[in-house]
């Protein structure tokens, strides 16, 4: 960290438990808990089934995310970012708690979308998710977009769905220019994204894993951290006199 110009992060679901909202292939994940539930977040079975838009509205106003704050990690990260030594944060979390704690915008390349905002899924009109939630509460059960009546969803990534290849090729850019790649809290097992390790790697960076327990990458790593990324973070960026 104290040697590296520019360093490149991916965060993962386990940069946030601290903060409350549960990862889901940690010991209490979702998936974990719950392998069926899976199954069900595709995008075909959310197009066909008014049933399984019901429960994921359900599941949307229940979420974690609308009372959840930043960690200390997240600011860490925000540290760094003031040093200038932060290329980018590549996040799979759809959360938006990088943003939150006062990151960039521009610098947050959320590859797996953002559980903030509703978009439609045949004419892509966006919504803040604050707007539509209050339609759940009034009874409606699948709400439809306001625009063209089609079928409103999170604006995130199911499975089934492809990533947006803007973004997904400017987390590539960001792979390929960095001296360190630090991936954080995530059991890098969802591609392409695990596969920017291979990118950071391949363009000549050092890789850094911090997460509880192993993954794919532990045997390309420089450096495993095993720690609470809560204490983790901060005492990297400490370490590296860049907090
Ligand atoms: P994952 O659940 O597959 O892996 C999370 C990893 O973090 C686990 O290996 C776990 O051991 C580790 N971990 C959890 N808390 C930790 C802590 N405090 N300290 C150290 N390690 C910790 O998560 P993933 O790889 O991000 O993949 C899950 C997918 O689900 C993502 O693609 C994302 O889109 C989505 N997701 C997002 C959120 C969110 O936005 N916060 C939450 C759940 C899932
Ligand atoms: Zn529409």
């Amino acid at each position: 960290m104290r040697e590296a110009g520019a360093v490149t992060v991916l965060t993962g679901a386990g940069i946030s438990t601290e903060s409350g909202i549960p990862d889901f292939r940690g010991p209490q994940g979702l998936w974990t808990r719950n392998p069926a539930a899976q199954a069900m977040f595709t995008i075909e079975n959310y197009l066909a089934d008014p049933e399984v838009r019901r429960r994921a509205w359900e599941m949307r106003l229940a979420s974690p995310v609308w009372s959840a704050e930043p960690n200390r990690a997240h600011r860490a990260l925000v540290a760094l970012e003031r040093a200038g030594r932060l290329r980018a944060i590549v996040t799979q979390n759809t959360d938006g708690l990088h943003q939150e704690a006062g990151s960039g915008p521009e610098r947050v390349l959320e590859v797996h979308g953002t559980a903030r905002w509703a978009m439609c899924t045949d004419c892509d009109d966006r919504t803040p998710m604050r707007e539509v939630l209050p339609r759940i509460e009034a009874g409606e059960t699948d709400p439809p977009c306001r625009d063209c009546g089609g079928v409103l969803k999170s604006a995130t990534v199911s499975f089934g769905q492809s990533l947006d290849p803007e973004v997904l090729s400017a987390a590539i850019d960001a792979g390929r220019d960095c001296d360190l790649f630090v991936a954080i809290g995530t059991s890098l097992t969802v591609h392409p994204v695990a596969g920017l390790c291979e990118v950071a790697l391949s363009a000549g960076a050092r890789l850094v894993i911090v997460n509880a327990e192993p993954t794919p990458y532990d045997d390309v790593a420089d450096a495993l951290v095993r720690d609470p990324i809560g204490e983790a973070l901060p005492r990297l960026v400490d370490a590296a006199a860049l907090g």
